[in-house]
């Protein structure tokens, strides 16, 4: 059996071997580019590569990219625990071609390395090509001998991939897998593709057009190659099971957690399980990468992420912190190929403890209020904004636990009324300031409290109050 340690290691030996530069992942947060959230995707360090503001000593890179989807564009953290896929820590397999070879030789690369290194079945696999890229097809039929019945010609902006507006862009090609009857989903381009029967694994991008203005496509004198395969998914497939939750590295975080809480998993607690295992990858590695808990920006989806958890900590039953205790086993399944995670043990496992204990109270008292507002709610109904604002503003929920906390009773939240909640107290306490004649004072606080967010409110029994200044 492969496990992810391999899988990596096999995706990069490849690549090496066939002239590809091993290059290290960068770090989550992005360098010089404010407008990135998190990165996202290999070609994040190589962005200005693509476009040619930068150039390297190679033509050809593989890496294994430290991905965080949460937050931002590409914002998959609803999706995990629901779906068998989806994660929001991740790493993305790449292989890029920097004007060196372009659609033919990647996709002879690819289907190569699934069929012969990694010994995929060609009858379960299929293809999407973007509706105009005949050129794709055409090389899915010589290099694999698919037929056009495997070849999904896909309309949308699924299968085109732009780096912005202006910039470099291009079809895709995506791999799937068929897992079988049993499991619930249709094709890709159908209405179940969401369900996870088809499994897409590798995302392979050609970069052809440069679009100069918006609308507008000029061909690249050297088009370019970027791929991304995700490598839980990878060991999902290579281990056949069905989620990537059931792969090695998860069933030893989801078992240490399950020791350290004294309990196993079973189906009304297994979301609860994946989720901890998922943030607590995230959480510990964007702290790794300097990120720590705050009420804006970066620090609040961090934050986000950690309390989260720790909801889905107190649905188990646990009550003393839980998440630095299971941060030694990710060191241990993942500090070898992330010596930053060895490096950070400490401060990881110190910030964990500290955002837990102080969240702690406030999340019991919060449920408390959530639970006894909802009673008389059903399947179908909506928290008011206010409610749900007050939970933000005195409890500390971010308005996404609130609805986590929901979900499963098919309850959903005025995020309008939530909004204009906010709103209205920002107006508020601007308004009762109006008049006291300190208007540098005034500005100066407010830009601070609109900056770090609202105090929390953390129980009469401590004297930690963040945000205030
Ligand atoms: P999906 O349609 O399943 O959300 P995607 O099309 O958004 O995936 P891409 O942007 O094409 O994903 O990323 C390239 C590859 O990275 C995907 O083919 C997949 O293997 C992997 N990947 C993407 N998002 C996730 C995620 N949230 N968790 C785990 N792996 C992911
Ligand atoms: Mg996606
Ligand atoms: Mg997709
Ligand atoms: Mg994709």
């Amino acid at each position: 059996m492969s496990g992810v340690n391999d899988i990596r290691s096999t995706f990069l030996n490849y690549f090496a071997s066939n002239g590809h530069e091993v290059v290290a992942s960068s770090p989550l947060v992005p360098r010089n580019d404010p407008t990135l959230m998190f990165t996202n995707a290999g070609m994040v360090q190589f962005k200005n590569v693509f476009t040619g503001l930068e150039t390297r000593p190679y033509k050809r890179a593989t890496t294994a990219q430290k991905s965080v989807r949460a937050g931002g564009k590409h914002n998959d953290l609803d999706n995990v625990g629901y779906t068998a896929r989806h994660l929001t820590f991740f790493e993305m397999l790449g292989n890029f071609s920097f004007g060196d070879y372009f659609k033919e030789n990647a996709i002879e690369l690819a289907w190569n390395l699934i069929t012969k290194e990694f010994g995929l079945k060609k009858d379960n696999l299929l293809v999407t090509v973007y509706h105009t890229d005949e050129e794709a097809a055409e090389y899915w039929k010589k290099i694999a001998g698919f037929t056009d019945d495997r070849i999904i010609r896909i309309a949308t902006s699924d299968n085109f991939w732009a780096m912005g507006d202006t910039g470099p862009c291009g079809p895709c090609s995506e791999i799937f897998i068929d897992r079988g009857e049993h499991i619930f989903g249709g094709p890709p381009g159908s209405a179940d593709e969401d369900g996870d029967r088809f499994l897409e694994f590798w995302n392979l991008v050609f970069m052809q057009f440069d679009q100069p203005e918006p609308g507008v496509q000029v061909p690249l004198p050297r088009p370019s190659i970027d791929t991304g395969m995700g490598l839980e998914r990878m060991a999902s497939i290579l281990q056949g099971v069905e989620s990537v939750f059931e792969t090695d590295l998860f069933r030893h975080l989801i078992d240490t957690t399950a020791s350290a809480i004294g309990k196993a998993p079973d189906a009304a607690t297994v979301a609860s399980f994946r989720v901890i295992a998922d943030h607590l990858r995230s959480s510990c590695f964007l702290i790794a990468d300097g990120v720590l808990p705050s009420n804006e920006g970066r620090g609040y989806v961090l934050r986000r992420i950690m309390r989260r958890a720790m909801r889905h900590a107190q649905l188990l039953g646990v009550g003393d912190p839980l998440m630095h205790k299971l941060v030694p086993a990710l060191v241990r399944e993942m500090g070898q190929a992330y010596p930053e995670l060895v490096r950070g043990q400490a401060l990881i496992e110190e910030t964990l403890k500290l955002e837990e204990t102080r969240f702690r109270t406030t999340l019991a008292r919060g449920l408390g209020l959530l639970s006894d507002a909802t009673q008389s709610l059903d399947k179908g109904d909506r928290l008011d904004g206010e409610t749900a604002f007050k939970l933000y503003d005195t409890y500390g929920f971010p308005l996404d636990l609130t609805q986590d906390a929901l979900r499963q009773r098919g309850i959903s939240v005025d995020t309008d009324g939530f909004n204009a909640a906010m709103a209205k107290q920002k107006a508020d306490a601007r308004a009762s300031w109006v008049g006291s004649g300190e208007a540098a004072t005034e500005t100066v606080w407010f830009s601070v409290r609109d900056r770090v967010g609202p105090t929390e409110f953390l129980g009469y029994d401590t004297e930690v109050a963040e945000g205030v200044i």
